[in-house]
């Protein structure tokens, strides 16, 4: 059975639109998976307080027949194999790739290695903003309709720069 998920991607090292591509094309190839949309890319002022470049994040629509963990490692493997070291540096730090699950259909999970919806994707323009532009009407479980939550997050500093990503080749 193929589900809705959408995940987030962010990234504040290097080229990140250029590993963006790359990420998409990453997932492109994944099994039993297909980007069904992909929003315009966002920049925003880091989290946490440490003193960092801005961000880019771009939210994507997938439809796939991965289950949610085997989603979560595909998206590691992915974010390894763009220069992502997680031994290296603290939580928040700097990174060249991000890439979270913040929804799997209406499925919540809160197991040891996943949470779905993503705990923190309420809190986050970086986040609200770019899936409003590609789910607009989106229910969000446990947390209700988008559009009152981007009201709460209406003041954080963010700005669109970019149309979204160029169209990702798909398998047959
Ligand atoms: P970070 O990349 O710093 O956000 O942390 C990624 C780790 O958070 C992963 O190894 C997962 O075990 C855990 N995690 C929990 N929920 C999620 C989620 N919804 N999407 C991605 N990673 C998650």
């Amino acid at each position: 059975m193929t589900v809705r998920a959408f995940i987030g991607l962010g990234g504040n090292q290097g080229d990140v639109p250029a590993r963006f591509r790359s990420a998409l094309e990453a997932i492109a190839m994944l099994p039993k998976t297909r980007i069904a949309a992909v929003s315009g890319l966002y920049s925003s002022p880091a989290w946490g307080g440490m003193l960092q470049d801005d961000y880019t994040n771009a939210v994507i629509e997938v439809d796939t027949a991965l289950a949610p963990e085997a989603l979560l490692d595909a998206l590691l493997a992915i974010e390894q194999a763009h220069g992502r070291d997680r031994s290296a540096g603290p939580r928040w730090g700097p990174r060249p790739l991000d890439c979270d699950i913040l929804l799997y259909a209406d499925t919540v999970i809160d197991g040891g290695r996943l949470q779905v919806p993503h705990p923190r994707m309420a809190e986050r323009a970086f986040v609200l903003l770019p899936l409003a532009e590609i789910a607009p009407d989106l229910c969000i479980p446990g947390l209700g309709a988008l559009k009152p939550l981007l009201e709460r997050i209406s003041e954080q500093p963010i700005r669109r720069i970019a149309e979204g990503l160029p169209h990702v080749h798909q398998p047959c």
